[in-house]
């Protein structure tokens, strides 16, 4: 895909009409077997596609080799396409691979304990990482790579009681298990050789034709358009038919067998450009919090707080998502169970159609839960980010300082053991989605982002500087706790919220980053520690009630130092002033 300063690509998929159904399945298992054929082929030469990157992928399949079922030009493109993305994805992945093998190591496996099976050891594979990356290049996606990589040796570890000795050993040979085919390699939706698309907004409904192969397997174009109806965003942006990149058509397969196409159409939309650093004067700081998702609080670049901070919290989501969890594990055991009974009955049993009657509800049923659970997840994610972008938006911030994905911290919520470890896997899902999207609409809104390691955060004090210990609340101080959630300055005798605390800081370091900006054109993340890094005072002046509250009580609940806005919990939604454009476009 095309990346630019000046564009960013939205995707909207969207399931083709039933009458293009068979047509387009039998075009995506078509392609799926010549993908795989070449990635077959081209496997022993993985290093290659690490080592070079320019121009489209297709071409550089195309210096090792043709077609291995000739159908078509412009469809060898686009399957080759397809190829050459995925063997320039592994070749990164094999770099990583090589990265982080020397050192795994038996401390990256937690033995078996009575309260939970064998499994990584996350904190020691994060710390070996977070060090082995202080050699290389600070990079944010780096580390990601490093973490999924280091996490699937472990997986090896498990079958195999030991490490994989090469990338190839660890990764078996990536085949397309449901058909995928990007029209990135054809000549454009006007004349494209495999696909044309156009948009007709007056309709609202997008034109898609594409060539296949019919049930005798002769390829030939579609007679008839395939008519799609945009989706609300689209059609409330004006989007030109100039805007649509080539679209990827892929296959979604359900649990119980059932199979459709779904075709992701692109839009390239103009990025607002950002804003200079001489005109930046005010940094949101926003914490992954401990107890609550998300604590954002600004701060201007004389190092004053500008209002109150804000807190995201997702008690009753999170419990949500719980019984969503525990409802599919229900279903599991009882598909586990039926599938047991089903095979002690003798192949011609009259009660195994009962049986598979039976299964497929509930493997529908299992489908149907993840779809809601992920659903909720990524509309948590969109809310999140809303929120936070129109803080800035509402405190004229046009820095938003970021703490990096580099911690997971346990929330300590959720039932047992398990539960509570299931909540913090979701979280960190949760964290990577709402990063990924607000890198992506600040790009879209003007808004500088940028992120800060988080080390010691949560363990200095913003108003002096100094470092402070955390306790279990404000009234019990007789034993500092590390994940406690009230901060005491012992200096200068300061206390608050850690997580408020923690996004204070985070600001700080923004403001840090930004002066250096201002002053030099050049800047280094500074650590908490450094005196460059100014404390923060809060008077208090500008404080406003952020965002309405939902809820049916008016008053806000004091609890210490905190604000509780009701509504805010269990459920939340979104109240913006902004332009209707603005908020659909926040809204993706
Ligand atoms: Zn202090």
């Amino acid at each position: 895909m095309r990346t630019s300063r000046t564009h960013q690509p939205l995707t909207y998929d969207v399931r083709l009409p039933d009458e293009a159904q068979a047509d387009a399945l039998r075009l995506l298992d078509a392609s799926r077997s010549v993908v795989n054929g070449a990635l077959a082929i081209l496997w022993p030469y993985l290093d290659e596609f690490g080592s070079e990157r320019a121009g489209p992928a297709w071409k550089q399949v195309g210096k090792f080799m043709g077609s291995p079922q000739y159908h078509g030009d412009r469809q060898w493109r686009c399957e080759s396409e397809v190829v050459g993305r995925i063997l320039r994805q592994q070749a990164e992945r094999k770099k990583a691979f090589e990265v982080i093998q020397p050192i795994l190591s038996d401390g990256f496996i937690r033995k078996s304990t009575e309260e939970r099976p064998v499994g990584k050891n996350r904190p020691a594979i994060k710390e070996a990482i977070t060090t082995l990356q202080k050699s290389l290049e600070e990079d944010e996606t780096s580390f990601v790579a490093l973490q999924n990589v280091s996490e699937q040796s472990c997986n090896y570890f498990f079958q195999h009681d030991r490490f994989p000795a090469t990338y190839e050993e660890l990764q078996p040979l990536p085949l397309l298990k449901v058909g995928l085919l990007t029209y990135a390699g054809d000549d454009g939706g006007a004349k494209g050789q495999a696909y044309r698309l156009a948009l007709d907004l007056d309709a609202g409904v997008a034109r898609f034709r594409f060539r296949y192969p019919d049930e005798t397997g002769v390829w030939r174009w579609r007679k008839v358009d395939t008519l799609i109806p945009l989706p609300d965003c689209v059609k409330e942006r004006p989007t030109r038919t100039e805007e649509l990149m080539a679209p990827t058509l892929r296959e979604e397969r359900r649990a119980d067998g059932a199979r459709f196409a779904v075709l992701d159409f692109i839009i390239e939309v103009e990025k607002t450009d950002l804003p200079g650093w001489e005109s930046v004067e005010r940094v949101l700081g926003a914490d992954w919090g401990v107890h609550s998702l998300l604590t954002a609080t600004a701060v201007d670049e004389h190092s004053q707080q500008v209002g109150r901070p804000f807190f995201l919290n997702t008690g009753g989501f999170d419990g949500r998502q719980a019984r969503t969890r525990r409802q599919i594990d229900e279903l599991k055991k009882k598909v586990a169970r039926y599938e047991e009974q089903r095979k002690a009955l003798s192949s011609d049993d009259p009660k195994r159609a009962w049986f598979k009657q039976k299964l497929t509800v509930f493997r529908r049923e299992i489908d149907r839960c993840w779809r809601k659970y992920e659903q909720r997840n990524r509309a948590l994610a969109h809310l999140a980010s809303n929120v936070l972008l129109l803080l800035c938006q509402v405190h004229g911030c046009s820095l938003l300082s970021m703490e990096s994905l580099k911690t997971l911290k346990t929330t300590g919520r959720g039932s047992g053991v398990r539960g509570r470890w299931r909540n913090y896997r979701n979280n960190s899902t949760i964290r990577g989605e709402i990063w990924r999207l607000l890198r992506y609409k600040c790009h879209l809104l003007g808004l500088r982002f940028h992120t800060e390691q988080p080390r010691g955060t949560s363990h200095t004090c913003p108003q002096c500087g100094q470092p402070a210990k955390t306790y279990r609340s404000p009234s019990d101080r007789k034993e500092a706790v590390k994940w406690g959630r009230w901060m005491y300055c012992d200096t200068c005798h300061y206390n608050g919220d850690r997580d408020y605390c923690a996004s204070v800081n985070i600001a700080r370091l923004g403001v840090a980053y930004l002066t250096q900006m201002k002053h030099t054109g050049k800047a280094r993340s500074c650590s908490i520690s450094d005196p460059r890094v100014k404390p923060v005072t809060y008077t208090g002046a500008g404080a406003a009630l952020l965002l309405p509250p939902t809820g049916s009580h008016a008053r806000p609940i004091r609890s210490g130092k905190i604000c509780y806005y009701p509504g805010w919990f269990g459920s939340a939604f979104l109240q913006s002033s902004q332009e209707k454009s603005v908020f659909l476009r926040l809204c993706g």
